[in-house]
């Protein structure tokens, strides 16, 4: 894909397609002609171009259709600028409403043409920060700023979308809630600073546990939750095992005897037994308080998750 050429214009017409393309690249312009709808659609999706200038009229499809086709391709901005024949101002009407930006009548004054082509740039320009700007703002609103990890309003959107799958398609799906063990006093003993390098630290190994498919986040103050897909309780046992001894056995600069824990607590969803997800992470929460309980640095299922094989039968179906 070329990011160089950002003007396309289609016509069945040589004639024009040729003043077009002459006029723009003497000024300077990368561009790219086709001679009917269908090859403007395929330059469309290839080049992804700032400005597409389309003939009214042409034998496959005409320069409404071609609008309309390309307004309901999910790609990035393109300024449409329809070719009519006259200065029919029907035709104009109905070429705006179908999602063309603008319009020039043939023939054409050749500064003009290049004009509205500078204005369309111009708004491709625009929308491109625009919609830059838009993504970072909701990649930050979807980011814990302390860890990077996914925040809770992340982690809901992907899980509650996982979750229903999981459902649907009878997959294993587990919810575990993690909670550092006397954080606290790390806080007190060692200052809010080393508590949030141990924060960091948490979701590193976290994220190192975690496979591209699932997710793991930071509900918010020193509680995690991570979920795990297509793998059975056997699974999430020997995972867990592993994320929680990775853990402990970190050694941590500003006190390289002291050792932090993590406790867990962990609910699965069951066959038959359609959950959401406020109830899955209650369950897990129950579950967390369970190993707080019984001496932390430990992983607890929910007594909702059978002792047997069910979930593994489940994963396997
Ligand atoms: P337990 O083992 O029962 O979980 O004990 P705990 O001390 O970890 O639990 P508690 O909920 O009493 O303490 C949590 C502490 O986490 C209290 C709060 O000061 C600290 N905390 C919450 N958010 C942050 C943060 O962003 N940075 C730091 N450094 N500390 C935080
Ligand atoms: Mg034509
Ligand atoms: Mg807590
Ligand atoms: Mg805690």
């Amino acid at each position: 894909m070329s990011d160089q050429v950002k003007i396309i214009v289609a016509d069945d017409s040589a004639l024009y397609r040729g003043l077009i393309r002459d006029t723009l690249q003497y000024k300077g312009h990368e561009v790219r002609v086709a001679t009917n709808g269908r090859e403007a659609v395929e330059l469309v999706v290839e080049y992804r171009p700032a400005v597409l200038i389309t003939d009214w009229e042409m034998p496959d499809m005409n320069g409404i259709e071609l609008s309309k086709m390309i307004r309901k391709q999910p790609q990035s901005f393109v300024h449409i600028i329809l070719l009519t024949a006259n200065s029919d101002k029907e035709q104009v009407v109905e070429g705006l409403q179908s999602g063309a930006d603008d319009y020039l009548t043939k023939p054409f004054h050749p500064g003009e043409l290049v004009a509205r082509v500078a204005v369309g740039l111009r708004m491709a320009e625009l929308t491109r920060e625009i919609q830059e700007k838009n993504r970072l703002l909701e990649e930050l609103s979807l980011t814990d700023p302390l860890t990077g990890l996914p925040n809770r309003r992340a982690f809901e959107q992907w899980a509650t979308r996982e979750l229903s799958g999981a459902v649907r398609h009878q997959f294993g799906f587990w919810l575990v809630m993690a909670d550092l063990d006397k954080f606290k006093g790390i806080n007190d003993s060692y200052g809010h600073a080393a508590g949030d390098e141990v924060l960091r630290r948490f979701s590193t190994v976290l994220r190192q546990n975690t496979r591209a498919s699932n997710i793991c986040a930071r509900l918010g103050g020193e509680e995690f939750v991570l979920a795990l897909s297509h793998i059975d309780k056997q699974g999430v046992t020997v995972a867990l095992e592993r994320l929680r001894c990775g853990f402990a056995e970190e050694r941590l600069e500003f006190a390289p005897s002291l050792r932090v824990t993590a406790s867990f607590g962990v609910a699965g969803l069951h066959h038959g037994v359609p959950t959401d997800l406020d109830g899955l992470l209650s369950q897990a929460d129950a579950a967390l308080y369970r190993a707080k309980q019984q001496g932390r640095n430990r992983f607890e299922f929910s007594e909702n998750v059978s002792p047997a094989s069910r979930e593994i039968s489940l994963s396997q179906r």
